[in-house]
């Protein structure tokens, strides 16, 4: 299939594509069967971008602010939350993603707040084949590192990631605490990222190797997202292997935490 009529498959399907046993889908390509049309409308529900601006507070602008970071690529924009929010505080912001019904939306809900997103529809592992110059920082945010299942296409896209970033360039990258979900089963304060009111995330199984989790919506529809459970240790060692010098690691935006405590995971990671 060409890219476009891809693309347009993607906007235009509705149902979650899987095989008979969906706990075999462990491919990186298969987000792209994930993020339909359906689930993407439902995307802003489930975050609730009030509830998640007030969860965050100034973290990233301040982080950003800091270093005197303006020109920023939010690598997995979705429906565009950190995309908006950093334009409107005054930061040069492109919104990639690989899913075209993602990059619409986002285009749809920075229309909405009276802004014209810079966007555009670029897989990782190819980012610098569809973005132009370089950039003070890059984000990928909201647990989406891990729908990479492949080692290699984690290292494949940190190297991109690398090379979009200026000399002295900031990653910032988060996930969900896997450690605890895997050491001693899932639980959640509810509190970042997820707060819409009534909405359910949960994961339906957890391994070594998956993490496929649910998501409930009060009027009876669910859809589910293949997740690959990489520790916390692991995604700093192979940061510092795709040549960061410094990898900072935050737990739900503290910088001291117990291991077991946090949600998410949140690290920086810089060049130079
Ligand atoms: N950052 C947004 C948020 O926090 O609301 C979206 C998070 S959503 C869990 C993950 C996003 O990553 C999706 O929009 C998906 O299309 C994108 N994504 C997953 N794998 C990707 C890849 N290989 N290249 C580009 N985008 C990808």
């Amino acid at each position: 299939m060409s890219d476009t009529l891809a693309e347009n498959a993607e906007l235009t399907m509705t149902d979650q594509v899987y095989s008979d046993d969906p706990l075999s889908d462990r491919e990186t390509d298969h987000y792209r069967k994930e993020y339909v049309s359906t689930f993407v409308d439902k995307w802003d529900e489930l975050i609730d971008w009030r509830g998640r601006a007030e969860s965050e507070g100034q973290f990233f602008i301040d982080i950003l602010r800091a270093r005197g970071k303006e020109r920023v690529l939010d690598v997995a924009c979705g429906t565009g939350f950190h995309s908006v929010r950093l334009t409107e505080e005054g930061f040069d912001v492109t919104a990639a993603d690989g899913s075209a019904a993602m990059v619409a939306k986002a285009f749809e809900n920075g229309q909405a707040r009276g802004l014209i997103l810079k966007t555009t529809q670029a897989d990782w592992r190819w980012l610098n084949r569809d973005i132009a110059g370089k950039y003070d920082a890059i984000i990928c945010l909201g647990n989406s590192f891990t729908h990479l299942h492949e080692e290699k296409d984690r290292r494949r896209a940190l190297a991109e990631f690398y090379a979009a970033l200026k000399h002295d360039g900031l990653l910032i990258l988060d996930q969900r605490n896997y450690d605890a979900m895997i050491d001693n089963g899932y639980s959640t304060k509810h509190k970042f990222y997820y707060c819409g009111d009534n909405i359910t995330a949960e994961p339906d199984h957890v391994d070594e190797g998956l993490c496929r989790m649910r998501y409930s919506f009060p009027d009876g529809s669910s859809y589910t997202l293949n997740m690959c459970p990489i520790r916390k240790n692991y995604m700093r060692r192979l940061l510092q292997e795709a040549g960061f010098e410094r990898v900072r690691t935050y737990g739900d935006f503290q910088e001291t935490y117990a291991e077991d405590d946090p949600d998410f995971f949140i690290h920086v990671a810089e060049k130079s």
